[in-house]
Protein backbone atom coordinates (compact mmCIF):
# COMPACT_ATOMS: atom_id res chain seq x y z
CA UNK A 1 0.00 0.00 0.00
CA UNK A 2 1.10 3.33 -1.03
CA UNK A 3 -0.62 6.16 1.02
CA UNK A 4 0.89 9.16 -0.48
CA UNK A 5 -0.27 7.55 -4.14
CA UNK A 6 -3.89 6.94 -2.98
CA UNK A 7 -6.35 9.49 -4.84
CA UNK A 8 -6.29 13.16 -3.00
CA UNK A 9 -3.44 12.34 -0.99
CA UNK A 10 -1.64 15.81 -2.10
CA UNK A 11 -4.63 17.78 -1.52
CA UNK A 12 -4.48 16.95 2.52
CA UNK A 13 -3.05 18.79 5.01
CA UNK A 14 -1.96 15.68 6.95
CA UNK A 15 -2.89 12.12 7.00
CA UNK A 16 -2.11 9.81 10.10
CA UNK A 17 -2.39 6.36 10.98
CA UNK A 18 -3.12 5.92 14.55
CA UNK A 19 -2.37 2.38 16.33
CA UNK A 20 -3.26 1.99 20.36
CA UNK A 21 -2.16 -1.72 20.65
CA UNK A 22 -3.65 -1.98 23.97
CA UNK A 23 -7.62 -1.74 22.88
CA UNK A 24 -6.75 -2.64 19.11
CA UNK A 25 -7.87 0.93 18.04
CA UNK A 26 -6.23 1.63 14.23
CA UNK A 27 -7.66 4.55 12.78
CA UNK A 28 -6.58 6.87 9.94
CA UNK A 29 -7.48 10.85 10.54
CA UNK A 30 -7.39 12.75 7.43
CA UNK A 31 -7.28 16.81 7.97
CA UNK A 32 -7.96 17.46 4.53
CA UNK A 33 -8.25 21.22 5.35
CA UNK A 34 -8.36 24.07 8.34
CA UNK A 35 -10.45 27.43 8.28
CA UNK A 36 -9.94 29.21 11.59
CA UNK A 37 -7.64 26.82 12.67
CA UNK A 38 -9.88 23.10 12.34
CA UNK A 39 -11.26 20.62 10.09
CA UNK A 40 -14.76 19.08 11.01
CA UNK A 41 -15.61 15.44 10.05
CA UNK A 42 -17.43 12.41 11.55
CA UNK A 43 -15.76 9.49 12.84
CA UNK A 44 -17.13 5.85 10.40
CA UNK A 45 -16.41 2.66 12.16
CA UNK A 46 -16.36 -0.21 10.05
CA UNK A 47 -14.83 -3.32 8.49
CA UNK A 48 -12.67 -2.53 5.64
CA UNK A 49 -11.76 -5.18 2.89
CA UNK A 50 -7.97 -3.44 3.35
CA UNK A 51 -6.27 -0.68 4.60
CA UNK A 52 -6.37 1.37 1.09
CA UNK A 53 -9.88 0.60 1.18
CA UNK A 54 -9.71 2.66 4.29
CA UNK A 55 -7.46 5.53 3.05
CA UNK A 56 -9.32 5.83 0.11
CA UNK A 57 -12.60 6.24 2.28
CA UNK A 58 -10.67 8.79 4.57
CA UNK A 59 -9.45 10.85 1.60
CA UNK A 60 -13.04 11.39 0.04
CA UNK A 61 -14.36 11.91 2.81
CA UNK A 62 -12.47 14.53 4.59
CA UNK A 63 -12.48 17.03 1.09
CA UNK A 64 -16.27 16.11 0.92
CA UNK A 65 -16.16 17.60 4.18
CA UNK A 66 -14.51 20.75 3.03
CA UNK A 67 -17.40 21.29 0.11
CA UNK A 68 -19.93 20.70 2.65
CA UNK A 69 -18.32 23.37 5.10
CA UNK A 70 -17.40 25.91 2.82
CA UNK A 71 -21.25 25.43 0.68
CA UNK A 72 -23.14 25.65 3.61
CA UNK A 73 -21.12 28.93 5.52
CA UNK A 74 -19.43 26.93 8.44
CA UNK A 75 -16.17 28.26 9.66
CA UNK A 76 -13.91 25.21 9.47
CA UNK A 77 -12.73 22.62 6.97
CA UNK A 78 -13.29 19.26 6.82
CA UNK A 79 -11.50 16.26 8.21
CA UNK A 80 -12.76 12.62 8.51
CA UNK A 81 -11.76 9.56 10.78
CA UNK A 82 -12.04 5.61 9.38
CA UNK A 83 -11.55 3.08 12.51
CA UNK A 84 -10.41 -0.28 10.97
CA UNK A 85 -13.26 -2.49 13.00
CA UNK A 86 -11.95 -5.46 14.39
CA UNK A 87 -14.59 -7.50 14.70
CA UNK A 88 -12.70 -10.17 16.83
CA UNK A 89 -12.21 -7.18 19.27
CA UNK A 90 -15.59 -5.46 19.34
CA UNK A 91 -16.14 -1.70 19.94
CA UNK A 92 -14.69 -1.49 23.43
CA UNK A 93 -14.56 1.61 26.03
CA UNK A 94 -10.97 1.28 25.94
CA UNK A 95 -11.03 1.68 21.97
CA UNK A 96 -13.31 4.67 22.17
CA UNK A 97 -11.25 6.54 24.92
CA UNK A 98 -7.93 5.97 22.66
CA UNK A 99 -9.90 7.27 19.95
CA UNK A 100 -11.07 10.07 22.15
CA UNK A 101 -7.08 10.39 23.23
CA UNK A 102 -6.17 10.88 19.70
CA UNK A 103 -8.72 13.41 18.67
CA UNK A 104 -7.32 15.16 21.68
CA UNK A 105 -3.73 15.24 20.34
CA UNK A 106 -5.28 17.38 17.55
CA UNK A 107 -5.73 19.95 19.96
CA UNK A 108 -8.63 21.25 18.78
CA UNK A 109 -8.07 21.50 14.57
CA UNK A 110 -9.84 18.30 14.13
CA UNK A 111 -13.61 18.28 16.01
CA UNK A 112 -14.74 14.81 15.72
CA UNK A 113 -18.80 14.26 15.08
CA UNK A 114 -20.25 10.88 14.72
CA UNK A 115 -20.67 8.73 11.39
CA UNK A 116 -21.44 5.75 10.27
CA UNK A 117 -21.05 2.65 13.10
CA UNK A 118 -20.45 5.46 16.16
CA UNK A 119 -23.49 5.86 18.25
CA UNK A 120 -24.49 8.94 19.99
CA UNK A 121 -23.47 6.61 23.43
CA UNK A 122 -19.99 5.72 21.68
CA UNK A 123 -19.31 10.01 21.24
CA UNK A 124 -19.86 10.52 25.03
CA UNK A 125 -17.41 8.38 25.65
CA UNK A 126 -15.08 9.77 23.44
CA UNK A 127 -16.56 13.04 25.27
CA UNK A 128 -15.08 11.95 28.18
CA UNK A 129 -11.43 11.92 27.02
CA UNK A 130 -11.48 15.31 24.69
CA UNK A 131 -14.17 17.78 24.48
CA UNK A 132 -13.45 18.25 20.75
CA UNK A 133 -16.46 16.60 20.07
CA UNK A 134 -19.94 17.93 18.16
CA UNK A 135 -23.26 15.74 18.35
CA UNK A 136 -23.09 14.18 21.53
CA UNK A 137 -26.71 15.57 22.76
CA UNK A 138 -28.20 16.58 19.69
CA UNK A 139 -29.29 13.90 16.74
CA UNK A 140 -28.32 15.60 13.73
CA UNK A 141 -30.88 13.51 11.28
CA UNK A 142 -33.67 16.61 11.80
CA UNK A 143 -31.53 19.33 11.09
CA UNK A 144 -30.29 17.51 8.15
CA UNK A 145 -33.82 16.57 7.18
CA UNK A 146 -34.52 20.30 7.45
CA UNK A 147 -31.70 21.03 4.93
CA UNK A 148 -32.92 19.05 2.65
CA UNK A 149 -36.73 19.82 2.62
CA UNK A 150 -35.65 23.41 2.21
CA UNK A 151 -33.63 21.78 -1.20
CA UNK A 152 -36.75 20.09 -2.36
CA UNK A 153 -38.63 23.66 -2.08
CA UNK A 154 -35.70 24.96 -4.39
CA UNK A 155 -35.94 22.42 -6.44
CA UNK A 156 -39.65 22.43 -7.19
CA UNK A 157 -39.60 25.89 -7.55
CA UNK A 158 -36.89 25.89 -10.15
CA UNK A 159 -37.29 22.60 -11.70
CA UNK A 160 -41.13 22.40 -11.29
CA UNK A 161 -42.05 26.14 -11.40
CA UNK A 162 -43.99 25.42 -8.68
CA UNK A 163 -43.87 28.10 -4.99
CA UNK A 164 -44.89 25.74 -2.73
CA UNK A 165 -45.11 21.74 -2.02
CA UNK A 166 -48.74 21.09 -2.27
CA UNK A 167 -49.92 17.98 -3.98
CA UNK A 168 -46.07 17.69 -5.21
CA UNK A 169 -45.35 14.06 -5.41
CA UNK A 170 -41.53 12.81 -3.49
CA UNK A 171 -40.58 9.59 -3.52
CA UNK A 172 -38.46 8.97 -0.03
CA UNK A 173 -36.23 6.07 0.05
CA UNK A 174 -35.30 4.87 3.49
CA UNK A 175 -37.03 5.52 6.77
CA UNK A 176 -34.43 6.43 9.30
CA UNK A 177 -33.40 9.52 10.91
CA UNK A 178 -33.01 11.63 8.06
CA UNK A 179 -36.21 10.03 5.79
CA UNK A 180 -38.77 9.98 8.69
CA UNK A 181 -38.00 13.98 9.58
CA UNK A 182 -38.29 14.94 6.10
CA UNK A 183 -41.31 12.42 4.94
CA UNK A 184 -43.23 14.33 8.30
CA UNK A 185 -41.59 17.86 7.21
CA UNK A 186 -43.04 17.20 3.26
CA UNK A 187 -46.47 15.90 4.03
CA UNK A 188 -47.22 19.05 6.39
CA UNK A 189 -46.45 21.37 3.53
CA UNK A 190 -48.81 19.25 1.56
CA UNK A 191 -46.62 16.98 -0.68
CA UNK A 192 -47.47 13.76 -1.52
CA UNK A 193 -45.20 11.06 -0.09
CA UNK A 194 -44.51 7.71 -0.75
CA UNK A 195 -41.69 5.77 1.50
CA UNK A 196 -39.49 2.77 1.09
CA UNK A 197 -37.27 1.14 3.42
CA UNK A 198 -35.57 -2.62 3.49
CA UNK A 199 -36.88 -2.71 6.77
CA UNK A 200 -40.82 -2.76 6.14
CA UNK A 201 -41.90 -1.81 9.54
CA UNK A 202 -40.23 1.47 9.88
CA UNK A 203 -41.38 2.29 6.14
CA UNK A 204 -44.98 1.46 7.55
CA UNK A 205 -44.31 2.76 11.11
CA UNK A 206 -43.40 6.38 9.13
CA UNK A 207 -46.07 6.48 6.93
CA UNK A 208 -48.66 5.51 9.53
CA UNK A 209 -47.41 8.52 11.30
CA UNK A 210 -47.33 11.36 8.56
CA UNK A 211 -49.93 9.77 6.39
CA UNK A 212 -47.70 8.92 3.55
CA UNK A 213 -47.65 5.84 1.01
CA UNK A 214 -45.67 2.88 1.19
CA UNK A 215 -43.97 0.68 -1.60
CA UNK A 216 -41.36 -2.14 -1.35
CA UNK A 217 -37.83 -1.00 -1.59
CA UNK A 218 -37.09 -2.34 -4.99
CA UNK A 219 -39.47 -0.06 -6.23
CA UNK A 220 -39.14 3.31 -5.20
CA UNK A 221 -35.95 4.45 -7.51
CA UNK A 222 -38.84 3.97 -10.30
CA UNK A 223 -42.03 4.83 -9.19
CA UNK A 224 -43.83 7.98 -10.60
CA UNK A 225 -42.86 11.10 -8.93
CA UNK A 226 -41.57 14.77 -9.33
CA UNK A 227 -38.90 14.65 -7.00
CA UNK A 228 -36.72 11.38 -5.63
CA UNK A 229 -35.11 11.91 -2.34
CA UNK A 230 -32.39 9.09 -1.99
CA UNK A 231 -32.15 9.14 2.18
CA UNK A 232 -30.76 6.03 2.70
CA UNK A 233 -27.13 4.81 1.16
CA UNK A 234 -25.09 6.21 -1.17
CA UNK A 235 -24.08 5.07 -4.89
CA UNK A 236 -27.50 4.63 -5.64
CA UNK A 237 -27.56 6.60 -8.80
CA UNK A 238 -25.82 4.37 -11.32
CA UNK A 239 -26.23 4.68 -15.14
CA UNK A 240 -29.04 1.79 -14.95
CA UNK A 241 -31.14 3.03 -12.20
CA UNK A 242 -30.67 6.38 -13.85
CA UNK A 243 -32.36 4.92 -17.36
CA UNK A 244 -35.21 3.62 -15.01
CA UNK A 245 -36.11 6.78 -12.42
CA UNK A 246 -39.37 8.50 -13.46
CA UNK A 247 -38.94 11.36 -11.63
CA UNK A 248 -37.67 15.73 -12.71
CA UNK A 249 -35.38 15.71 -10.04
CA UNK A 250 -33.55 14.18 -7.27
CA UNK A 251 -32.53 15.46 -4.23
CA UNK A 252 -31.57 13.80 -0.66
CA UNK A 253 -29.59 13.59 1.67
CA UNK A 254 -27.71 9.91 1.30
CA UNK A 255 -23.97 10.75 1.15
CA UNK A 256 -22.03 10.15 -2.56
CA UNK A 257 -25.44 9.44 -3.99
CA UNK A 258 -23.89 9.46 -7.58
CA UNK A 259 -22.10 5.63 -8.32
CA UNK A 260 -19.52 7.15 -10.98
CA UNK A 261 -18.99 9.99 -13.31
CA UNK A 262 -21.23 7.95 -15.92
CA UNK A 263 -24.76 8.46 -13.57
CA UNK A 264 -24.16 12.03 -13.40
CA UNK A 265 -23.77 12.22 -17.52
CA UNK A 266 -26.73 10.18 -17.72
CA UNK A 267 -29.23 12.50 -15.74
CA UNK A 268 -28.09 15.48 -17.90
CA UNK A 269 -28.79 13.58 -21.06
CA UNK A 270 -32.33 12.51 -18.94
CA UNK A 271 -32.98 15.86 -17.98
CA UNK A 272 -32.88 15.11 -14.83
CA UNK A 273 -32.19 18.06 -12.76
CA UNK A 274 -29.98 17.11 -9.27
CA UNK A 275 -29.35 18.59 -6.19
CA UNK A 276 -25.60 17.46 -4.99
CA UNK A 277 -26.02 15.71 -1.85
CA UNK A 278 -22.98 17.79 0.08
CA UNK A 279 -25.21 20.83 -0.25
CA UNK A 280 -28.57 19.77 0.65
CA UNK A 281 -27.18 17.42 3.73
CA UNK A 282 -25.30 20.00 5.72
CA UNK A 283 -28.23 20.78 8.40
CA UNK A 284 -25.91 18.26 10.74
CA UNK A 285 -23.17 19.84 10.40
CA UNK A 286 -24.62 23.18 10.61
CA UNK A 287 -26.19 22.40 13.62
CA UNK A 288 -23.08 20.55 15.29
CA UNK A 289 -21.41 23.94 14.88
CA UNK A 290 -23.92 25.69 16.94
CA UNK A 291 -22.94 23.71 19.39
CA UNK A 292 -19.38 24.70 19.51
CA UNK A 293 -21.05 28.65 19.90
CA UNK A 294 -23.76 28.32 21.50
CA UNK A 295 -26.89 26.56 20.69
CA UNK A 296 -30.01 28.48 19.76
CA UNK A 297 -32.88 26.08 17.97
CA UNK A 298 -34.34 29.33 15.99
CA UNK A 299 -30.49 30.81 14.63
CA UNK A 300 -29.86 26.98 13.57
CA UNK A 301 -33.14 26.93 11.76
CA UNK A 302 -32.18 30.15 9.91
CA UNK A 303 -28.63 29.12 9.26
CA UNK A 304 -30.07 25.77 7.64
CA UNK A 305 -32.59 27.42 5.94
CA UNK A 306 -30.24 29.16 3.83
CA UNK A 307 -29.34 25.82 2.17
CA UNK A 308 -32.16 26.59 -0.31
CA UNK A 309 -30.62 29.57 -1.43
CA UNK A 310 -27.52 28.11 -2.15
CA UNK A 311 -28.83 25.36 -4.04
CA UNK A 312 -30.68 28.15 -6.13
CA UNK A 313 -27.49 29.87 -7.14
CA UNK A 314 -25.87 26.34 -7.97
CA UNK A 315 -28.37 25.77 -10.00
CA UNK A 316 -28.24 29.03 -12.06
CA UNK A 317 -24.64 28.63 -12.68
CA UNK A 318 -25.04 25.10 -13.49
CA UNK A 319 -27.55 26.57 -16.51
CA UNK A 320 -25.92 29.67 -17.37
CA UNK A 321 -22.23 27.77 -17.64
CA UNK A 322 -23.62 24.76 -19.21
CA UNK A 323 -21.86 22.56 -16.02
CA UNK A 324 -23.38 19.66 -14.23
CA UNK A 325 -25.06 20.86 -10.69
CA UNK A 326 -21.84 18.91 -8.96
CA UNK A 327 -19.48 21.13 -10.89
CA UNK A 328 -21.51 23.90 -10.51
CA UNK A 329 -21.11 23.90 -7.00
CA UNK A 330 -17.43 22.55 -6.69
CA UNK A 331 -17.19 26.10 -8.86
CA UNK A 332 -18.25 28.16 -6.08
CA UNK A 333 -16.01 26.16 -3.99
CA UNK A 334 -13.09 27.13 -5.17
CA UNK A 335 -13.89 30.58 -5.41
CA UNK A 336 -15.07 30.89 -1.53
CA UNK A 337 -12.07 29.07 -1.31
CA UNK A 338 -9.46 31.27 -3.42
CA UNK A 339 -11.32 34.83 -2.00
CA UNK A 340 -10.74 33.36 1.70
CA UNK A 341 -7.16 32.82 0.91
CA UNK A 342 -6.90 36.17 -0.89
CA UNK A 343 -5.60 35.04 -4.00
P1 LIG B 1 -30.34 5.74 9.19
O1 LIG B 1 -29.41 4.61 9.38
O2 LIG B 1 -31.08 6.29 10.36
O3 LIG B 1 -31.45 5.36 8.09
C1 LIG B 1 -31.15 4.80 6.86
C2 LIG B 1 -32.34 3.93 6.49
O4 LIG B 1 -32.18 3.51 5.13
C3 LIG B 1 -32.48 2.66 7.34
O5 LIG B 1 -33.78 2.61 7.87
C4 LIG B 1 -32.21 1.55 6.34
O6 LIG B 1 -32.96 0.38 6.63
C5 LIG B 1 -32.65 2.18 5.04
N1 LIG B 1 -32.11 1.58 3.83
C6 LIG B 1 -30.86 1.12 3.61
N2 LIG B 1 -30.75 0.68 2.34
C7 LIG B 1 -31.95 0.87 1.76
C8 LIG B 1 -32.47 0.63 0.47
N3 LIG B 1 -31.72 0.09 -0.50
N4 LIG B 1 -33.76 0.95 0.21
C9 LIG B 1 -34.52 1.51 1.17
N5 LIG B 1 -34.09 1.76 2.42
C10 LIG B 1 -32.82 1.44 2.71
O7 LIG B 1 -29.48 6.88 8.46
P2 LIG B 1 -29.79 8.44 8.41
O8 LIG B 1 -29.09 9.11 9.54
O9 LIG B 1 -31.25 8.64 8.22
O10 LIG B 1 -28.99 8.87 7.09
C11 LIG B 1 -29.50 8.59 5.80
C12 LIG B 1 -28.48 8.99 4.75
O11 LIG B 1 -28.18 10.38 4.86
C13 LIG B 1 -27.13 8.27 4.87
O12 LIG B 1 -26.61 8.07 3.58
C14 LIG B 1 -26.27 9.26 5.61
O13 LIG B 1 -24.89 9.08 5.32
C15 LIG B 1 -26.79 10.56 5.04
N6 LIG B 1 -26.56 11.69 5.92
C16 LIG B 1 -27.08 11.68 7.18
C17 LIG B 1 -26.86 12.76 8.03
C18 LIG B 1 -27.43 12.79 9.42
O14 LIG B 1 -27.40 13.86 10.01
N7 LIG B 1 -27.98 11.70 9.96
C19 LIG B 1 -26.10 13.85 7.59
C20 LIG B 1 -25.58 13.85 6.28
C21 LIG B 1 -25.84 12.76 5.46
Amino acid sequence: MTITASPGFDQHESVAFHHDPASGLRAFVAVHRKRHGRGCGGIRYRVYANEQAAVDDVLRLSAAMTRKAVLAEVPAGGAKTCILADPSRGKTVELLEAMGRVVESYHGSYVCAPDVGITADDLTVIRGVTAHVVGVGTPSGPYTARGTFRGIETMAAWKLGRDSLDGVRVAVQGAGSVGAGLAHLLTSAGAVVTIADLDADRANAVAAEVGAEVVDAGAILELAADILAPCALGGILTRDTVERLKVQAVVGAANNQLADAAAGTALAVRGIAFAPDFVVSAGGLIAGEHELTGFDEAAVHGHIDRIGGTLRQILELSASAGISETAAAERIVSERLAAADGH
